[in-house]
């Protein structure tokens, strides 16, 4: 996207100073002591004396009362010098292997014919106009280059006091400003969520036309605070409502106030503000505000999140009713939020982002459906049916993973088949073609898939099987069994719960029944089997023992369901047996349902073996056909083996 983005700039002469800072370090400081470094021998005067009278003097030069004298010999071995930088000011001499003689100058006037006869060459260093530029140079810069260095580190430590400080320009608020008009995003390209849509179009029309709000007296919400699980479309429906609104939109995202100095993040919020009321009517949105409004606590915390979190509290309050500035929040950890924070007057309004229904993941299916090229009949219904639970961001992805896909194949367009394996992808992972899997290996993957999709079929209550494959994923995935409802369910009832966790266990029943032995395989199933039966007993209340008791608490609806116990240590181990006794019912009436069905997890298991995949239909045609068995003759559905 286009976005003209403003950034705060360092001041040029800082970094001029610096540089010089630097250069005087590297190059200049040593140079011009090098003559007074103590390494010149004192002499006494008549010692200088001999040597001139001997005519050993090659060189002297008077500088502030002091004779610097070298002598022929010792001179004439000196090795090639090495360039040096010394700022107009030649000493002496700065090899090391020349001596360098250090006398006190006495009143002799006839010093100079002495030496101009011996044919030495001398030279005084008066050097007071040349003494002040180096003295300037020699402390000055350095002086300057900490001041700069120190003021630096102050003001990224936050502007100490009311004023501006030595340097304008660091601290800002870093926020990212679109101009009005510029943000080209519409409640257009947000599919479903209509009700989110519903609630902002308020504020919508509010900057529009504020005056029709002013006249009646109504206040406009300060702000509306978007939560939702990641990826349903928070951001995206900020910027929609600045397109819409054809305002400026200020954008920061959380994290970006607390930053590692002190201070920073209240007087970013600070400059954020006044940038805002510069612009109103405009739009302030903070995204993933948990960052900075996590909730106070009384075990001291982070002073730095607490203090911006007060700054932006204080300047939500500071706004008149209608100044025109709206803002918009967005979190996923709405639990976590400063109770402060959700009080009228600031975030007064919640508009919840859910994940998608079934419809509304078509709706936004096709939304990224239209931006690419698709070949033959598409549907996309059935794509929103097997991706219950996927956040607009997941089906976003699915559709490009689909384009990518067709990319690699050397294709112009996208097909169905490319949509339904971008799914696979983004549930198991890429296929792993390379992977050798023996023989035997393949067989008890096989009689694990079928033995889930078996048992699946053979309930009531269970989803229907639209797809079974052995052929192994990046995800560690050897083979998958997919199931999809017809239609969304929205509600699981206690046989439906139970049946879910039979089916999980049809896998390992499969192995054991056919094989004799478990594997490793069914780790994930246990997992997930697992869970469902605890959730059942602590949260659902579907255990006849404990009846309507919750003992675990979810605490973060949004991110991953995490729950907390909260029950006695003795109730905890009454709540593990049980989960053992219900999950060893299931796994019981799974292998009750394969063993009743063994013809026919031997035909389906070797109809996938030979085809690697299989899909819902097939299988189910397998399933219903007459056993192809000589002997036995059976009606239809109901078979029942001995
Ligand atoms: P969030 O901020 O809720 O985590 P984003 O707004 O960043 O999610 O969504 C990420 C991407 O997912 C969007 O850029 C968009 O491509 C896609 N997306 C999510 N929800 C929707 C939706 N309702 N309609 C269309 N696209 C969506
Ligand atoms: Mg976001
Ligand atoms: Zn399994």
């Amino acid at each position: 996207m286009d976005e003209k983005q403003q950034r705060p700039r360092r001041p040029w002469w800082l970094w001029l100073i610096v540089g010089l800072g630097v250069a005087v370090m590297l190059f200049g400081l040593g140079a011009p002591s090098a003559l007074f470094s103590g390494s010149e021998e004192e002499v006494t005067y008549d010692v200088f004396l001999d040597a001139l009278e001997a005519g050993k003097v090659k060189e002297v030069q008077l500088k502030s009362g002091t004779l610097y004298y070298t002598l022929q010999a010792e001179a004439e071995a000196k090795p090639t010098q090495a360039p040096q930088l010394n700022f107009g000011f030649r000493p002496l001499t700065s090899s090391k292997k020349t001596k360098v003689y250090a006398v006190t100058a006495m009143n002799d006037p006839n010093l100079v014919d002495r030496l101009h006869a011996a044919g030495v060459t001398f030279s005084e260093n008066a050097g007071t106009g040349n003494m002040l530029l180096l003295v300037l140079i020699q402390y000055l810069v350095p002086i300057l280059f900490y001041v700069a260095i120190f003021s630096f580190f102050f003001r990224r430590m936050g502007k100490l006091g009311a004023g501006g400080g030595l340097m304008g320009g660091l601290g800002k608020s870093n926020a990212r400003t679109v101009e009005g008009g510029e943000v080209k995003t519409t409640f257009a390209d947000v599919a479903g969520q209509d009700e989110a849509k519903e609630s902002l179009q308020e504020i919508v029309s509010y900057l529009h036309n504020p005056q029709e709000y002013t006249e009646i007296g109504a206040r406009m919400p300060r702000g509306a605070l978007l939560i939702g699980p990641p990826g349903t479309g928070k951001t995206l429906m900020a910027r929609a409502v600045a397109g819409e609104a054809g305002v400026p939109f200020l954008s920061i995202s959380g994290p970006e106030f607390v930053e590692l100095f002190v201070g920073m993040g209240a007087s970013k919020v600070r400059d954020l503000f006044k940038e805002a009321r510069e612009k109103a009517p405009c739009i302030v949105f903070i995204d993933e505000i948990d960052a900075v409004g996590k909730k106070r606590d009384g075990f001291g915390g982070n002073d730095e999140r607490e203090q911006t979190l007060n700054q932006l509290l204080s300047e939500m309050d500071g706004f008149e009713g209608n100044s025109g500035v709206v803002i918009l929040a967005a979190t996923n950890r709405p639990e976590s939020l400063d109770k402060a924070l959700l009080r009228p007057g600031r975030f007064d309004r919640r508009v919840p982002v859910e994940l998608p229904d079934q419809g509304g993941r078509e709706a936004i299916l096709r939304i990224h459906c239209d931006r690419i090229k698709t070949a033959g009949p598409i549907d996309l219904a059935a794509i929103a049916r097997i991706t219950p639970g996927a956040s607009g961001a997941d089906l976003a992805n699915v559709i490009n993973e689909a384009a990518l896909c067709a990319v690699r194949a050397g294709r112009h367009a996208v097909t169905q088949k490319d949509l339904e394996d971008s799914v696979d992808v983004a549930l198991a992972g890429k296929q792993r073609k390379s992977m050798v899997i023996s023989q035997h290996e393949k067989e008890i993957i096989a009689y694990h898939e079928v033995g889930h999709a078996l048992v699946a079929a053979r309930q009531k209550g269970a989803s229907p099987v639209h797809k079974i494959t052995i052929i192994p994923r990046t995800s560690g995935a050897l083979g998958f069994t997919m199931q999809a409802d017809e239609d969304e369910r929205f509600l699981m009832d206690k046989q439906e719960a139970f049946a879910k966790i039979v089916t999980l266990t049809g896998g390992r029943a499969a192995e054991e029944l056919c094989f004799d032995s478990v594997t490793t395989g069914a780790s994930n199933d246990i997992e997930q089997a697992t869970s469902i039966a605890r959730a059942m007993i602590t949260r659902y209340g579907m255990s006849e023992s404990f009846g309507m008791t919750a003992f675990e608490q979810v605490v973060n609806p949004y991110l991953g369901n995490d729950t907390a116990m909260n029950c006695s240590q003795e109730t905890a181990a009454r709540i593990d047996r049980e989960v053992i006794a219900l999950i060893e019912k299931a796994y019981e009436q799974a292998k009750t349902i394969l063993k009743d069905n063994r013809s026919k997890l031997d035909e389906i298991a070797r109809v996938l073996i030979a085809r690697e995949t299989i899909t819902g239909q097939e299988f189910m045609d397998i399933l219903n056909a007459p056993v192809a068995l000589p002997a036995k003759q059976e009606p239809g559905e109901a078979e029942n083996e001995g």
